[in-house]
């Protein structure tokens, strides 16, 4: 969705604010995204903490597999 947006000041998480006529546009100073609207702006927050959950859980679920399927056998023997 790139439609034209009244020119609006939004502000960084680190502070700098700037001016933007975009849905989403990059800071220049830390180069993370800022969003237009405060909604988008949570969303992508909360899709970050998705992913960072099912990171976590498949890297546990590794782990997991690991210990059933390498270290199990080893300490039967
Ligand atoms: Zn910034």
């Amino acid at each position: 969705m790139m439609t034209n947006l009244a020119p609006k000041m939004v502000e960084c998480r680190c502070g700098h604010a700037f001016e933007s006529s975009k849905s989403k546009a990059w800071c220049e100073k830390c180069c993370r995204p800022v969003f237009y609207y405060e909604k988008d702006q949570r969303r992508h927050k909360l899709s970050n903490y998705y992913m960072i959950t099912m990171m976590a859980a498949a890297l546990m679920f590794v782990m997991y597999l690991f210990v059933e399927m390498i270290a199990r056998p080893l300490m039967s023997l």
